[in-house]
């Protein structure tokens, strides 16, 4: 087997007895990325170079048995995540030519571990989207079927990690982006709890809801990347102060006993029947692996896009107010007075989802109507929170599907914004309520495409969350199935 389908606790093995160096792993993986990445194109950006320097030093760090975790893996970024002296375009091109000069915290925890960044990843812009259609750059495809979406907005981070171009990735999540994605292209996707991963340098959307996280190929390397990537940041004021448990540790736990909730409503009208089949399977699984399956309620779930699609749109807008073609990257240069500068700028600079965005958030936000749409939703917004608190007094983690189709045709959705919106039924409240969700696995398809099982946590019980999803890939399998992408021979 290639290295580059290799987990990064396999290969972490493979270099601590030097079986392998950085510089070979790193190789194997460029390698694959030459031959699948004209397909694929899961990459804004790639920086071998700087990737190799940061191998070789990995390789004396491995030498001299002083490697961390992490040291060595070769590790894709998503584009709205700064690392210094790289280009962040956001997948926007108002910011194609933007170089943040310093490194987000999490970049700055990576780098210190020693992994090697193989490149930044395509996204759908500002992360708004479900598909990575909405890139200002080009269109990713899925790696178990080319004429298929990878998900979004970590698109480009998910099908990296399933092509085999990374080892794992980092994404964000502010409504369900790396969940979908890694559901959809069949790998694990974690957003953490708000306030666990620092948000410092990653470019905001809407800053109550956006979290950090990671897409590996399986539960353990989402362990060991959350280690890396968790903890308090002065950098964040919604940081909290909290010790990071060992996530490695909570993974030789069983389950026997764990009350696994399963929530009525996230089992209803759109939901794909082969998808309904396979998490019913996994639901199965549980109670055979001893734990205790609860029917639970989250009533106020048929009103969580309405409020998601008013209270992210409305911090996005106030967010992007601050491209205006004078602080950061694009400006039109033709433009006759200030004015017009802000306007052409902005204009030419976003692309339509986003204007969409900053034309329903503005409009949520002004005088008149913030009554009735933001502060409404800010209240439908506990309502949501409250249901979650009553639904773990009955059980430990609530199971659902993660999206309630597998990938969908390329361009099948892009005209209809309210469809696209739809993909993101059962991973939005997680958000909206600050919660830990992950994505695993659960099989495929009769098209042979991979189906998601969303798990979701008390706030900060990661490791119990990883523990139960751990359980559940350990007896299912599904994270061994590696996505059938043929392309021209490696080498
Ligand atoms: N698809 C959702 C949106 O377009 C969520 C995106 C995200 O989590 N960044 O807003």
């Amino acid at each position: 087997m290639s290295l580059f389908a290799l987990t990064a606790h396999e290969l972490q093995e493979k270099l601590k007895t030097r079986e392998i160096t950085a510089v070979e792993l790193l190789e194997d993986v460029y390698r694959r990325v030459d031959s699948a990445e004209p397909a694929v194109q899961a990459y804004i950006s790639l920086h071998q170079e700087k990737a190799l320097a940061q191998a070789e030093a990995a390789d004396d760090r491995l030498a001299a048995g002083s490697a961390a975790v992490g040291t060595g893996i070769p590790t894709a970024i998503k584009d709205n995540i700064s690392v210094a002296g790289v280009r962040n375009t956001c997948g926007s091109q108002i910011l194609a030519d933007y170089v943040p000069p310093y490194n987000a915290t999490v970049a700055e925890k990576l780098l210190a571990a020693g992994v090697s960044v193989i490149g930044k990843t395509n996204m759908d812009e500002f992360a708004m989207g479900s598909s990575t259609e909405n890139s200002g750059f080009h269109v990713t495809r899925n790696p178990w079927d080319l004429s298929k979406v990878p998900g979004g907005s970590s698109g480009g981070s998910a099908a990296a990690v399933a092509a085999g171009e990374a080892v794992w990735a980092l994404g964000s999540d502010t409504g369900g982006s790396i969940r979908q994605p890694a559901a959809l292209c069949g790998i694990v996707g974690l957003k953490p709890t708000y306030g666990l991963v620092s948000r410092y340098g990653l470019v905001a959307f809407a800053s109550s809801l956006d979290q950090i996280g990671p897409l590996t190929k399986d539960v353990t390397d989402c362990a060991l990347l959350l280690q890396i990537i968790a903890g308090h940041d002065h950098l964040d004021s919604s940081s909290v102060v909290r010790d990071v448990p060992d996530y490695l540790a909570f993974l030789r736990n069983s389950v026997q006993g764990l009350r696994v909730g399963v929530p009525k409503e996230y089992f209803g009208e759109g939901l794909n029947s082969e998808v309904r089949s396979a998490v019913e399977k996994a639901i199965a699984q549980y109670e055979d692996l001893g734990a205790e399956v609860v029917e639970v309620s989250l009533p106020h779930t048929e009103y969580a896009l309405s409020t998601y699609y008013l209270i992210a749109p409305a911090e996005a807008s106030s967010n992007l107010a601050r491209y205006d073609g004078v602080r950061y990257g694009y400006r039109d240069r033709e433009a006759k007075d200030t004015v017009s500068m802000f306007m052409q700028t902005r204009g030419q600079g976003f692309g339509a989802e986003v204007k969409r965005r900053i034309m329903l958030g503005t409009y949520a936000l002004s005088a008149g109507y913030y009554d009735a749409y933001y502060k409404k939703a800010q209240s439908v917004r506990t309502l949501i929170r409250q249901d979650f608190d009553q639904a773990f007094a009955q059980c430990d983690v609530i199971i659902s599907p993660t999206t309630p189709t597998t990938a969908f045709a390329i361009g099948e959705k892009a005209a209809e914004p309210m469809e696209m919106y739809l993909s993101d039924i059962y991973t939005v409240t997680v958000n909206l309520a600050g919660l830990p969700g992950i994505s695993v696995p659960c099989g495929l398809d009769s098209k042979g495409m991979p189906i998601g099982l969303q798990l979701i946590g008390r706030h900060f019980a990661e490791g119990q969350l990883l523990q139960a999803a751990y359980a559940y890939e350990q007896a299912a399998g599904s994270h061994l199935l590696r996505a059938p992408l043929e392309v021209k021979a490696n080498g």
